[in-house]
């Protein structure tokens, strides 16, 4: 490249715009059909496990608190997901979505990546039976 040509590319760069963001400073608003957070809606689910079958990821563990009543928990290790939506697709009955608002989803710890959806009084029972099956706890 010849010294003019050079120097007018950095005078002209030294007025125009950053092209970086300023993250986390900054954010814009993600594309509606980002594939973010894993969501789920407990009074649709029927307990089918489809959604666990065709995940390529063994990425979803469906919990049963009461098979009778048909309450269900999910349990979502967002660190083996890779983002397919297959499982939204398979469930017959729009039990899950993707969130496209909620996708900053780093953590410096492995429990951060583990998200438990359900009732609010079903995760409370789940947190139970974790408490009473850690050694010394049970009866
Ligand atoms: S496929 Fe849908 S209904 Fe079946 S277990 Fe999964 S979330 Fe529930
Ligand atoms: S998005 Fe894909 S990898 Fe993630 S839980 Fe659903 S099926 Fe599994």
């Amino acid at each position: 490249m010849r010294i003019g040509a050079m120097i007018g590319d950095v005078s002209r760069a030294l007025f125009k715009r950053p092209a970086t963001e300023l993250y986390p400073f900054e954010r814009r608003k993600a594309p509606a059909r980002l594939r973010g957070l894993l969501a789920f809606e407990p009074s649709r689910c029927t307990g089918c496990k489809i959604c666990m079958r065709d995940c390529p990821a063994r990425a979803l563990e469906l919990v049963v608190v009461d098979k009778a009543t048909k309450r269900f928990a999910m349990k979502f290790h967002a660190d083996r997901c890779t983002y397919c939506a297959q499982c939204v697709v398979s469930c017959n009955f729009d039990a899950l979505s993707m969130s496209h608002e909620q996708w900053e989803l780093a953590g410096l710890a492995r429990e951060q990546f583990l998200h438990t959806f359900g009732r609010d009084e079903d995760l409370a029972v789940l947190r139970e039976r974790e408490a009473a099956s850690r050694p010394g706890q049970g009866v």
